[in-house]
């Protein structure tokens, strides 16, 4: 596998140029973009060839004329997916297998997992040109504020990733990927395992001399901001980027004050193992698709368009840099809702707010909560973690931070959760302490609330 540098700057400069021609041109090489993938998947994909059989010629296909597909379908024919006959799923697996080949490259590809939070975890397969897209758009589209503090903190220090390191995640992945691939182009970078327990992640975070910046979950970060607020972490970064989960206001601002270093607002990404980067947020708070190399359709529960300004069901992504493994109107989950206005930082890319993904919210019988409206935060435990174990049973789990008060913050703690189901309309909800460790997901997040197993209908 070879990342070309040229082949990057073909990114952007064709993303430079593209913008500057404002939507006729974005469009016309979205459509062009798309027709290449179309006609390569029919040509190379078995299963794409199956699919799009009954259509016109590619160089007359319109988006609308494409099935939507769906993560359970493609993993089950993976074989006949992919572009390329030389990885089936068996390879595959077997390299994901050995954590020792955690970013990797086999033959000319890299590959990553998912983190199944809702579903079987999906193999992701990622050519070079998905990396070159990766670092050329980024390029192309950051504006000057964006830029100067990373390249500042690039050369100060060490930048840490903290996500999991239980599996092949795109995280410490591409990390350790690209430090092969174009070490340059990283700098220096170390890795924390999200998945040990707090004490621990704070001793290895206050060990790393001249840290200066950090990527990791809002799950994460939250927990990493209160250890800060009471004296045990000592780090003090200048930039703290984030992705992979919603980033609330409130959190955002109290992540600010925790971190007094830090020299701009903390950075949030709206990405996924499958694109990378399928949009890039502005110094106004929106998401503007990559809409060269990305689409993205906000669609009901039936896959029907919805109109700007509507929260989605779910979204559809097309990915038009990847034609070894071909996403199109690929069924990603996530709710969004398009702006119906232009963005004021003159963008000339549509753009879009995450409102959460559909997976963590909660089903008690009729009644759907967010995770948001339950406190689990107590100035004794160093996290708590709500689990529904039935219909309506949940249990409460807590790493206290002084063992001699588990039992008092429990009492408080399911006063609290019970006041939240009462209010609700919920009177039949039983809250029981746990004595288990909370629980981590496979990707190293850390969910304060989880929900029922297979309640969500996608699952
Ligand atoms: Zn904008």
């Amino acid at each position: 596998m070879r990342f070309s540098l040229l082949r990057t700057l073909g990114y952007f400069a064709g993303g430079l140029w593209t913008a500057w021609g404002g939507r006729q041109r974005i469009e016309a090489k979205q459509l062009s973009n798309l027709r290449r993938l179309v006609e390569k998947a029919r040509r190379d994909s078995p299963l794409f060839r199956r699919l799009y059989s009954d259509l016109g010629p590619s160089s007359e296909v319109e988006l609308r004329d494409l099935p939507v597909t769906r993560k359970p379908d493609l993993m089950r024919e993976f074989d006949d997916w992919l572009t390329i006959r030389s990885l089936p799923l068996e390879r595959a697996r077997e390299h994901l297998r050995d954590i020792d080949k955690l970013g990797v490259p086999i033959d000319d590809v890299a590959i990553f997992r998912t983190s199944g939070t809702s579903g079987e975890p999906a193999v992701i397969v990622s050519p070079s040109s998905l990396l070159e897209y990766y670092y050329g758009i980024s390029l192309a589209r950051f504006d000057r504020s964006q830029w100067k503090p990373i390249r500042e903190v690039r050369k100060a220090g060490v930048s840490v990733t903290i996500t999991g390191g239980n599996g092949h995640f795109a995280g410490a992945g591409l990390n350790k990927l690209m430090r092969h691939l174009a070490p340059r182009l990283v700098g220096h970078t170390a890795f924390v395992e999200a998945e040990q327990p707090i004490g621990r992640i704070v001793d290895e975070l206050n060990a790393i001399p001249n840290l200066t910046s950090i990527l990791t979950y809002p799950s994460v970060l939250a927990i990493l901001a209160k250890e800060k607020e009471d004296g045990r972490l000592r780090i003090e970064p200048m930039i703290v980027r984030t992705g992979g989960e919603m980033l609330t206001g409130e959190l955002r601002a109290r992540v600010r004050q925790a971190f007094p270093s830090l020299k701009r607002d903390v950075i949030d990404a709206y990405g996924c193992t499958e694109c990378l980067v399928p949009s890039i947020k502005c110094s106004h708070g929106r998401h503007h698709v990559n809409e060269d190399w990305v689409i993205l359709e906000a669609v009901d529960e039936a896959m029907r368009p919805v109109p700007d300004g509507t929260l989605s069901a779910t979204v559809l992504l097309t990915v038009l840099a990847n034609d070894v493994q071909p996403f199109i109107r690929y069924d990603l989950g996530d709710c969004l809702r398009f702006y119906t206005d232009p963005c004021p930082c003159g963008s000339p890319f549509r753009s879009f707010q995450v409102e959460g993904r559909e997976a963590t919210l909660v089903r008690v019988g009729e009644v759907t909560l967010s995770p948001l409206v339950f406190d689990l935060e107590h100035e004794h435990a160093r996290r708590i973690q709500l689990v529904q174990t039935s219909a309506r049973e949940f249990e409460v789990r807590i790493e206290p931070a002084d063992a001699a008060e588990a039992r008092d913050v429990f009492q408080e703690v399911s006063q609290s959760v019970k006041r939240v189901f009462r209010d609700n309309g919920l009177i039949d909800v039983t809250v029981r302490e746990s004595q288990a460790p909370p629980e981590i997901t496979a990707s190293g997040k850390f969910h304060e609330v989880l929900p029922l197993q297979g309640t969500d209908p996608r699952t």
